[in-house]
């Protein structure tokens, strides 16, 4: 399954940074994804391979309209 991700996406990750945080947003989008963590603000770039391993949820979803299958939640 490919990774679907875009700018200002919330995502949350399998091993928490060092600060304590273990969501990200999504800075940069490329063959390699910019993420900032946002305990901390430290920046990483990560290859989409390997943030697809790391990838533990797409927590929000920034810009793009969510396109949810079978409606909300509520
Ligand atoms: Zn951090």
């Amino acid at each position: 399954m490919p990774l679907e991700i875009g700018l200002n996406d919330v995502v949350q990750l399998r091993k928490p940074h060092p600060c304590g945080s273990d969501t990200w947003v999504v800075v940069r989008l490329g063959a390699d994804i910019g993420l900032k963590c946002l305990g901390c603000g430290h920046r990483v770039l990560l290859p989409r391979s390997t943030l697809a391993r790391r990838l533990k949820k797409i927590v929000s979803h920034g810009d793009a309209p969510p396109e949810t299958p079978h409606g909300g939640d509520n």
